[in-house]
């Protein structure tokens, strides 16, 4: 279930200009095996700064249910109530489900809007941990705001 241009275009205008300023390509790419590995289970996106180019992945259907022994971060849990997925504790195991719209509005307003923000922040140089920590708070200041 990739972003249609509508959700693009959407992201783009409510962001403003300057997320479409030098802003090359924005790849949806369907689900493939290869972005598994990535991360906490999956990449969801990414930036290339060298191209200016933005890449949006298909959200991986095994996620969208994941029980584990461990309740999420509370920033995490934070970021999944605010797309309407579900955190729940079944029988000693906390349970996160997001369906279709809730996965739609975290590509739409968390991953987009977090790749968008490396990309205005392109231009300033700094640890990786600052880069992650800015894009953090513009999604959770622009992205969340606008929903
Ligand atoms: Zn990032």
């Amino acid at each position: 279930m990739p972003l249609r241009i509508d959700d693009v275009n959407e992201v783009l205008d409510t962001v403003g200009p300057m997320a479409r300023q030098e802003l090359q390509t924005i790849l949806l790419l369907g689900g493939t095996n290869k972005q598994l590995p990535f991360g906490r289970g999956a990449l969801y996106g990414a930036y290339y700064p060298a191209r200016q180019l933005i890449a949006v992945h298909a959200f991986p259907k095994h996620r969208m249910q994941v029980a584990s022994n461990r309740p999420p971060s509370p920033t995490i849990a934070q970021s999944i109530r605010r797309v309407g997925g579900e955190i729940k504790s079944v029988s000693g195991k906390t349970v996160v489900s997001l369906d279709e719209p809730a996965v739609g509005r975290f590509l739409k307003w968390h991953v987009l809007v977090h790749e968008i923000a490396h990309h205005i922040d392109r231009h300033n140089p700094k640890t990786r941990r600052k880069t992650e920590s800015f894009a953090e708070w513009f999604t959770t200041s622009v992205g969340f705001s606008s929903t």
